[in-house]
């Protein structure tokens, strides 16, 4: 197998970079990284990718170099507490937009944990295909307007 090359700088990259808050706690998480990879599916790889929000906290190369060249770097965070906005701008990046899914498309945050020791379902019964949809959607026109 081929050593891998360490991206840099001036090399081919995807067009625009979406980081997911991606929380695994809560509906609104879940939806949120759900949502980011329909929109990659519909539009493509060159066109779009799902930024490492951990690699860049950490200030790893290449995620760093990545989102420095992409034309629009956006978040989409699933509640208030904006985990993905405010990773990517104490990281130093400005966005050139930020999605929060219980402000622009109107969901209600449930925390699994709530249902522990009660009636707890299986992941994906707290997830709504409609609020997957409605985010995808967003995200895509976000991506696609100039
Ligand atoms: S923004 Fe909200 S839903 Fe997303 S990871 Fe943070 S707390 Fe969870």
């Amino acid at each position: 197998m081929a050593e891998m090359k360490e991206w840099e700088e001036g090399m081919k990259t995807h067009e625009n970079v979406i980081f997911s808050c991606y929380g695994g706690m809560s509906n609104t998480g879940i939806t949120s990284a759900l949502a980011c990879l329909e929109a990659v599916k519909e539009l493509g790889l060159e066109k779009v990718v799902i930024g490492c929000l951990a690699g860049l906290a950490l200030k790893v190369k290449p995620v760093v170099g990545k989102t420095r060249a992409a034309k629009k770097v956006i978040t989409v965070d699933g509640c208030p507490f904006q985990c993905g906005r405010k990773t990517v701008e104490q990281s130093g990046f400005k966005l050139t937009k930020s999605i929060v899914l219980t402000r622009d498309i109107g969901m209600k945050k449930k925390a699994l944990h709530e249902d522990i020791g009660e009636d707890i379902k299986g992941v994906m019964q707290y997830i709504s295909e409609d609020e997957v949809r409605r985010a995808k959607e967003l995200i895509v026109k976000t991506i696609l307007e100039e």
